[in-house]
């Protein structure tokens, strides 16, 4: 008897989102294959699932892609994705995003696939419109230090556009805003993970700059709904997905303190290069092309993630 489960592959599927991917995914019924090489990902993220329709498989997508089994979607989410973790590895966030994404594509064409691109409010840059729409080009560094990552996506986005115009190839690309939630590392250097481990050990809450440049913190399974609605969907240009909940990072570290009931002092530190001054996404596509809106407020989604974190 063939097996009628739909096939989905998932790059990243050990990092922090694509793990949620993969549970949304084997919650619904589908056959998933998680491919990481777990430079950023970790195997904790996967270690819960235990369905046989679930198989890993550490591969760095830099180099060639062979499955030998049908696939009907790719969720292309390999990628270091914090500022840390991309100034520490600016070549292999430039490959991922180029030659990483030129192999998904071409898996993508062969297997006759659905397919969807992982992208980034970053290709925004530090943005001179606000709130930010699809329609805006961005205002990015190209040779300061985000530049590897910024680049890589725009690279990504470009190289998806033309395997979608020239070659006919299924493909959607969702900008992700910041997104929050359980999986987060405790290391990874974002205001969330690094905010809530300082305030839960009573240690300083360090933020960068003068701590008013803003934010706009999307809860994780929002997004997830709003990735698996594109995809499905028959539109194929970029589409923001975040939650437009705008606050500076002063108000999240004093939110943050106050929640954990935390003792911390709240201390100054340099703001990195090239750090956005402000960040909000316009989601009026999402609402009108997917029908999607997040859900999940504010306080609900980090009481849920103090508690992970606990
Ligand atoms: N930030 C901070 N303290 C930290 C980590 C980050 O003040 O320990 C600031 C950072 O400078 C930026 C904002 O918080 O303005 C969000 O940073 P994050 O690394 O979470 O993501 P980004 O939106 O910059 O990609």
């Amino acid at each position: 008897m063939m097996n009628s489960k739909k096939i989905v592959l998932v790059t990243g599927g050990a990092g922090f989102i694509g793990s949620h991917i993969c549970d949304y995914l084997l919650e619904r019924d589908f056959k998933v294959i998680c491919m990481d090489n777990l430079i950023t990902g970790s195997l904790r993220n996967i270690e819960h699932i235990k369905t046989g329709d679930f198989e890993f498989i550490n591969h760095n997508i830099t180099e060639e892609i062979t499955v030998n089994c049908n696939i009907d979607y790719v969720f292309h989410f390999a990628s270091p994705a914090s500022p840390i973790d991309y100034l520490q590895l600016p070549i292999q966030t430039l490959k991922v995003g180029a030659l990483g994404t030129h192999n998904v594509l071409g898996l993508t064409k062969a297997k006759r696939a659905k397919m969807i691109l992982a992208s980034t409010s970053e290709v925004y840059g530090d943005p001179k419109v606000h709130p930010q729409t699809e329609e805006y080009w961005g205002n990015v560094n190209p040779v300061g230090p985000r530049g590897v990552y910024d680049e890589a996506k725009r690279f990504a986005e470009a190289i998806t556009m033309a395997y979608y115009r020239q070659q006919g190839v299924d493909t959607h690309i969702v900008r992700i805003f910041n997104t929050y939630g359980p999986r987060m590392r405790k290391n990874d250097g974002r205001a969330i993970p690094a905010f809530i481990s300082q305030a839960l050990e009573n240690k300083d809450i360090t933020v960068f700059g003068s701590g008013k440049q803003t934010r706009s913190f999307c809860y994780v399974s929002d997004l997830i709904e709003g990735i698996f609605r594109l995809i499905n969907s028959n539109y194929h240009y970029p589409v923001n997905i975040g939650n437009p909940d705008e606050m500076t990072i002063l108000e999240l570290a004093e939110k943050i303190k106050n929640f954990c009931n935390s003792k911390s002092n709240i201390v100054y530190h340099d703001l990195p290069i090239d750090d956005p001054l402000v960040r909000r996404p316009d989601i009026t596509k999402a609402k009108t092309i997917l029908n999607w809106e997040p859900k999940i407020n504010f306080n609900e989604g980090i009481k849920k993630t103090i508690e992970w974190f606990k």
